[in-house]
This record gives structure tokens, sequence and C-alpha cells, in this order.
């Protein structure tokens, strides 16, 4: 049975579709605190620029930082299906919370998935469950899309490794509590980068202030130094010279988290933009009753249909094990794009008051464009997508 929620019709049903009995439950626990937790005050701390710390924490506590990963480690043993589903819930409540999560589960892949076992016993269930927040560090201010041109380097001393160089862009930059790095351990290019888990709290780690942004304000995002940064070798992740590697499965998966956060960013500017049209009058009657309205409120509906498939059907890929890498960049272009358009859509279908600060929709259409860049923009999608498919049809 499709369940009706503040979401509107472009919310998916909580009952069928395969999902077990748990999965139901928790997706209906995530719906409900996003409505009564994380909806009610975004308009204001993303205007203010408020990072929702607390709002972190009960979720830790709720186990929604942990669903994709093993119970073993404190993890919720969920399929990434489910955990794409609830993230879609949060981030249609605020982008900056279904983001969070989603780089946070970012920055927990390279332990969990390369991590060798007394490195996991030792370090994933505070991560998973204790309430930290974790960053994934990879960009550099030269090193964007060409990530294997990454310069902060680690040196080893002794049984530890000295960071030194500069991380760019990083989100929750400053207030993380490890982050995930990648430093360059040996030569140029690709292979001579290795996957380090540094503590926030590490001596000579500091960040700059947030980067003032278009959007996403109560997100931090900022620039690490890395200043002589020591830690042990047990802190390395996986074989030296294998980073790249294990930075780029981690965007596999991150992909369809930042395509889930657009499905449900999307599907929040529908609804909005959707229930606009139903009350707005001009020419005698509702702006909903004009045929150009409505066959533009079904387009929009039907690419937040088609995105979420895609993504779905992508996360059903990785929870059986096969490879998914084109089909998270596709997922991950598709749901980008289609949130930007919607986006644009739902404050030109609510005229001036979809422009005007009283309304979200302005703020929807701003926080959807950094979508189209992060975990490699729309246009590295596009190369991912090609290389992976040429590669296959070369046999
Ligand atoms: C709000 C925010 C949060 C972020 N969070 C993180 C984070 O937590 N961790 C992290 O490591 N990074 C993070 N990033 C960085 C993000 O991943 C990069 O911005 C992104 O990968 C693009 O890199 P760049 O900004 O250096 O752009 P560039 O790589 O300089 O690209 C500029 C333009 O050139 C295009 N371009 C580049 N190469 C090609 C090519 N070969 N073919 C066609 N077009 C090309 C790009 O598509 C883009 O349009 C974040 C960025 C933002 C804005």
């Amino acid at each position: 049975m499709a369940t009706t929620t503040r979401n509107g019709p472009a919310g998916p049903p909580t009952g069928p579709l395969g999902l077990t009995d748990e999965a139901g439950e928790l997706l209906g626990l995530a719906r409900e605190f996003a409505t009564k937790e994380i909806q009610p005050p975004a308009a204001e701390q993303e205007a203010a620029g408020v990072f929702p710390r607390a709002t972190f924490a009960a979720m830790s506590r709720l186990g929604l930082l942990a669903l994709p990963y093993p119970s073993e480690y404190g993890g919720g043993d969920q399929p990434y299906e489910v955990y794409l589903r609830v993230l879609e819930e949060l981030a249609a409540a605020r982008l900056t919370v279904g983001m969070g999560v989603s780089v946070h589960s970012l920055a927990c892949h390279a332990l969990a998935r390369f991590g060798d076992t007394s490195q996991r016993a030792e370090w994933l269930p505070a991560m998973l469950e204790g309430e930290l927040l974790g960053g994934y560090c990879l960009s550099e201010p030269t090193a964007g899309s060409d990530a294997a041109s990454l310069r902060t380097r680690a040196v080893r001393d002794g049984d530890d490794w000295v960071i030194t160089g500069t991380k760019a862009w990083i989100t929750h930059g400053g207030i993380a509590d490890f982050y995930t790095v990648l430093a360059r351990t040996g030569e140029d290019g690709p292979k001579g980068i290795t996957a380090f888990l540094v503590p926030g709290d590490a001596p000579g780690l500091t960040a700059a202030p947030p980067e003032r942004k278009m959007g996403l304000s109560g997100s931090p995002t900022a620039q690490l130094h890395f200043d002589g940064v020591r830690i042990p070798d047990t802190r390395r992740i996986g074989e030296l010279g294998r980073g790249l590697p294990i930075a780029l499965a981690a965007l596999d998966a991150g992909r369809l988290g930042i395509a889930a956060c657009a499905v449900g960013l999307a599907r929040a500017a529908w609804q909005e933009a959707a229930a606009f049209t139903a009350r707005r009058r001009q020419f005698g009657r509702p702006i909903a009753d004009f045929q150009g309205t409505k066959f533009l409120l079904a387009e929009l509906a039907t690419q937040i249909e088609a995105g979420r498939a895609l993504c779905l059907a992508a996360a059903r890929l990785s929870d059986a094990g096969a490879p998914f890498t084109a089909q998270a960049a596709m997922a991950k272009l598709f749901c980008t794009d289609a949130a930007m358009r919607v986006t644009v859509d739902a404050v030109q279908l609510m005229g001036g008051y979809g422009y005007s600060a009283d309304y979200p929709a302005e703020r929807y259409l701003r926080e959807a464009k950094v979508l189209q860049i992060v975990e490699g923009t729309n246009q590295i999608q596009r190369l991912v997508i090609a290389r992976e498919l040429l590669k296959d049809a070369a046999g």
C-alpha cells in the first residue's frame, strides 16, 4: 500500500517492492525522524549556516549512520538498496543531513572494506555507532577531477607516517572526528597513492574557515592543512600504492548515495511546487488546472521515478556483488541532472513566490547545483560510463 506523506505522491511506498518487514520499519522510522526532527529547523539553520550536530548524534543512536555495514562492527547489515531509500528520506527533509550521512558512510568505506581485521575491530565500531562523524579527503586545490595528480605527501619515519599538504573542499572539514585521507607515498600518478585513517584531533591538522557557498550552507566545506601530521603505520589502510583503487571503490558506492540524495531533493521540490499550484489561483482557477502546468508536473515526476529506479537497480547490483561502476555513474549523472531540472522548474511553477526566500524552492535550486559537481562532476561520470562500457565492448 502506498503511503501518503508530506512528501506527496512522488514518495515511494514503504511496504512492497520486496522490502523485508525490518527494512520497511526502518524506512518508516527514517521518514518519521526526517519529518519530525530534520525538516522543521532546516530553513532557519541553512540560512544561519548551522550544522545540526545533535541530529547526527541522534541518528547514530538510531543506527542510521551505519546501515550498510556489518553488524559485527556495529553496522545495520542492511542491503545498499535499503540504505539508499533511507538516504532519500533524509535528503528530502534536508540535503545537508542526507549528504552528510552519505559522506560519513563514504569515509567509513575504506576501513570497512580494505582494513585488516584488527584495524576494523579497533576503529570501526566507534565510527559506525559511537556518535562520531567522518570526512573523506581526496580533492586538493590543484587536483580535482584529476585526483591521481594529488600532491599531499606521506613520508615514512620509523613506525610512523608524516603527512604534509592541503586537502580542498572537504565536507565536515574541521568538525569531523576522523578523516579517510589519500596521500602520495610513492611515484607520481595513480600508483603512488596510499589511504590512511587520520583522527580529527591529530596534532598538525588544522582547518581553514568554511567556504562561502551558494547553497548547502549548513554543511561545512573547508580546506584542511596537514602540517607534519604523524600517524602510526597501523592507520594505513590497504597496501602501499593501492590508495586510488580504494578511493574509487568508495566513490562507486558514494555516487549512489549522492544519486539517492538528488532523488530526495527533487521529490521535496516537486511536492512544494505541486502543492503551490493546487493553492494558487489565476484566471479564476487553480494554476494546476492548466494543461501546461499538469504536463510539466507529470514530466518532473517521471524524472524522479526514473532516477529512483536507476539508482535502486545499481544498488541491487552492488548488493549481489556484481560490478556496478558504470551503473553508479549513470545513476549519479541522471539523478543529479534530474534534480537540477526539477528544482529549476519548481521555482518557475511558483512564479515570484518560487524566487522568494520565504519558500524553500529557491534553496532547493541552489542546493541541487552542488550535486552535479561533488564525487566526480557529471562530465567525469560520462567519462566513467564510456570507459566501463567500452572496456566491456572490447571483451
Ligand atoms: C560543497 C562541496 C563539497 C565537497 N566535498 C568533498 C569531500 O568531502 N571530499 C573531497 O575529496 N572532495 C570534495 N569536493 C570536491 C569535489 O569532488 C570537486 O569539486 C570535484 O571533483 C571537481 O573538482 P574541481 O572542483 O577541482 O573542478 P575541476 O576538476 O577543475 O573541473 C572544472 C570543470 O572542468 C571539467 N573537467 C575537468 N576535467 C575534464 C575532462 N577530462 N573532460 C571534461 N570536462 C572536464 C569539470 O567537469 C568541471 O566542469 C566537494 C566539492 C564541493 C563543491
